[in-house]
């Protein structure tokens, strides 16, 4: 019998007050490993709670001491490093290569956040006028919740936890509740590391557990991440409660090819950022935008690269192309893929054919490519999240980056070329926060800020770097008048 998933509140792991239970199945068998709980606002509050009287003592916890907590915290992620990978393809799907590249990403986050003390630092202007001097102090914000998609059950969360409790707030986690599993890992691992009681608390569950840390008054701030409605969702109704609000969203990320990219690398990059994690990334290339003279060739190319993927349990060595999260969701890719059909692109490659005898009960399907789309077309316009890619032909780079500045999400956007004048007039005139130049998948390391545009961000401070640091602390000023 699989088991239940308790919350973390106060120190203690702890059952929850809800009676319903969705079950977590490993998306490449569909056995269920464990059952996790869909809390209520009664959770919620416990954990609220606990988390604001943590933050009294946890405020005044020297900023090198709460540092070398991220240290130790640091060396058990290393120290745990398959075992956490293992887990992240169990419960997630994607390959292990993947899933070992994501514990990559959230430990360098926990590495950035172990510099505390000198991101914390404010700063003094000595003489702003004769005898009178200036100063900017930073604190801690409060109580953070934090709320998290499926497809990084573990870089995600790094990119929040770590960051806040270092910069001194105390913090209520809501998984998803599609992967919980690893943030339990996660959280035991941290306590490990010394982390006094009650600065870090978890309440699994779903909407209700998201609406009542939004609503909650003791909750100063609110990360989120995930899909794109939902994030406009936890923006606007964080305004009405005067919540600080940084919420990441969807994507459909163009990547344009010219006719002078290095044509081996270019269809290697595109692959890895299309099926990759089974194109369940916020960066995952969604269109190929690429100029006619070449468009036959390149298609050609990369369906011939796709047609090598080996579809399977991404715990498998060999595999390159996992399951996607559910059963329901898989549901939702194919009948995407006869929209396409029926908006009439062209269907070179239809991963729904893929030979899937030898493979377990999970939710399996193959890479998938259109070609002759155009920006009339769902298939264009909506985000997927699926080993589904579309193919749109233009004339030059200037209209490729006309296509790509139509579409309502600004994440990421790769440009495949060896011409200087081609990336400047790219990275000058693109509407997307994050840009690749032959780099497939352009996701910022964590001591810059992930700084997706348009509908794919709402707030003003995004994740990670500076502006992770920012939206952690409050600032106070200080002007001082000396005889
Ligand atoms: P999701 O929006 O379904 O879920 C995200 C979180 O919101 C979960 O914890 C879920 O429980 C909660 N939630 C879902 N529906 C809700 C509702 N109606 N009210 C309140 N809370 C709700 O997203 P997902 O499917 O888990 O993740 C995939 C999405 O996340 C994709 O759209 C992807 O692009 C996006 N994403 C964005 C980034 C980024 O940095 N921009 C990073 C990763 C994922």
């Amino acid at each position: 019998m699989a088991r239940t998933l308790n919350n973390y509140i106060n120190g203690q792991w702890v059952a929850a007050s809800a009676t319903e239970t969705q079950a977590v199945p490993n998306p490449a068998t569909g056995e269920t490993l464990a059952h996790v709980p869909i809390s209520t606002k009664e959770d919620v509050d416990a954990a609220a709670q606990a988390a604001r009287t943590a933050f009294k003592s946890w405020r005044k916890t020297a900023v090198p001491k709460r540092a070398r907590i991220m240290f130790k915290y640091h060396q058990l992620l290393m120290d745990n490093y398959e075992e956490l990978a293992e887990l992240i393809t169990l419960e997630n799907g994607k390959t292990y290569d993947d899933a070992y590249g994501e514990v990559q990403r959230g430990i360098e986050c926990v590495e950035f956040a172990a510099g505390a003390p000198n991101l914390m630092k404010g700063e003094i202007l000595p003489e702003i006028a004769t005898n009178i001097e200036s100063g900017m102090y930073r604190y801690p914000v409060g109580v953070v919740g934090g709320i998290t998609p499926f497809n990084f059950p573990m870089m995600v969360p790094c990119w929040m936890f770590p960051l806040a409790i270092a910069c001194g707030n105390t913090f209520v986690m809501k998984p998803s509740e599609q992967t919980p599993l690893l943030a339990e890992r996660l959280v035991e691992l941290l306590l490990e590391s010394g982390l006094p009681e009650g600065v870090i608390n978890i309440v699994h569950g779903a909407h209700d557990v998201v609406n009542g840390l939004i609503e909650h008054e003791e909750v100063d701030a609110i990360s989120f991440v995930g899909s794109q409605p939902v994030a406009e969702h936890v923006y606007k109704t964080g305004a009405q409660y005067s919540k600080r609000v940084q919420a990441l969203a969807g994507a459909k990320n163009h990547s344009i090819v010219l006719n002078d990219c290095d044509m081996d690398k270019t269809i290697e990059g595109i692959i890895g950022g299309a099926f990759g994690s089974a194109g369940q990334r916020c960066m995952a290339t969604s269109v190929v935008v690429v100029t006619e003279d070449i468009a036959d060739d390149v298609v050609k190319n990369i369906r011939e690269a796709a047609d090598e993927l080996t579809l399977g349990d991404g715990i498998e060595s060999g595999v390159s192309l996992g399951p996607v999260i559910r059963d329901t969701h898989l549901k939702k890719v194919h009948d995407a893929i006869a929209d396409g059909e029926n908006e009439g692109a062209t269907l070179v490659r239809d991963g729904r054919k893929d030979d899937q005898s030898n493979l377990p009960a999970g939710y399996f399907i193959g890479a998938t490519i259109f070609d002759h789309v155009t920006t009339d077309m769902n298939l264009w316009e909506k985000e997927i999240f699926a080993p589904v890619l579309s193919v749109i032909r233009v004339k030059d780079l200037t209209e490729a980056i006309e296509v790509t500045n139509q579409s309502e999400f600004g994440n990421g956007s790769v440009l495949y070329t060896n011409s200087s004048s081609a990336v400047r007039e790219f990275r000058e005139d693109i509407e997307v926060g994050m840009l690749g130049v032959n780099v497939n998948v352009p996701a910022p390391m964590a001591f810059f800020p992930f700084s997706g545009w348009k509908k794919s961000f709402y707030g003003d401070l995004h994740a990670n770097g500076q502006d992770g640091v920012n939206f952690y602390t409050r600032r106070k000023m200080l002007t001082s008048r000396f005889s």
